[in-house]
């Protein structure tokens, strides 16, 4: 099996994102991320370059480049496929959509599961809270941009460990960023994906 620089198996996420999804003629090819969309960024993408209230908590799906080297950007068509066997736990709203938490089977430090949380969707027919999920299953579509602003339609994924006694009934982005209850990894470390960094934001977003 396939490993990152983690001691979990490596999730066949993006494998199951590339099979449910259209990509047409030239197929996908990897991840483009711009500054401000990474694990722990300290700024907005969508912004020029503004701080965010706390660090990136995870990361920004967006923009994909294709077999042909074209970057494209995901719509509200996009697909969303969950990391790894588990149970969702909890679903709130968020600023663009919802939030979908699914807890796993994968014990951390100190008595703590691993969840995964997939931000700015729309939950699917299958998105209801106690029930099971398997890896690759599609939970959720990216949800539409707002009519105001200019957010991008974009699928945040963040992995948290949180202890067991923690109710997952009561978090919120807000808890999610505090270090005392909540560690956080990069969810690049857990993902089947290629990806590169691009820093001509202006270029791509517009
Ligand atoms: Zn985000």
């Amino acid at each position: 099996m396939n490993m990152k620089k983690n001691p979990i198996p490596v999730s066949a996420f993006n494998t199951f994102f590339e099979q449910h999804n259209d990509f047409h003629a030239y197929g996908f090819s990897e991840w483009v991320f711009c500054p401000g969309m990474l694990f722990q960024d300290l700024n907005s993408w969508w912004t020029q370059g503004n701080a965010r209230p706390v660090p990136h908590e995870g990361i920004d799906l967006c923009l994909f480049r294709d077999r042909a080297g074209k970057i494209h950007r995901l719509d509200e068509k996009a697909r969303i496929p969950v990391m790894y066997d588990g149970v969702i736990t909890h679903i709130h709203d968020d600023f663009l959509g919802k939030s979908i938490y699914v807890r796993h089977s994968i014990d951390g430090k100190k008595g703590c599961k691993l969840h995964s949380i997939y931000g700015h969707v729309l939950p699917g027919n299958i998105c209801k809270v106690e029930h099971g999920v398997r890896e690759g299953d599609i939970i959720a579509t990216i949800a539409p941009a707002p009519e105001k602003g200019r957010i991008p339609p974009h699928a945040h994924i963040t992995l948290a460990w949180l202890p067991e006694t923690l109710s997952c009934e009561k978090l919120n982005w807000e808890e999610l960023g505090n270090p005392d209850s909540v560690t956080l990894s990069n969810p690049l470390d857990f993902i089947d994906c290629k990806y590169s960094i691009e820093d001509k934001i202006k270029m791509i977003i517009p």
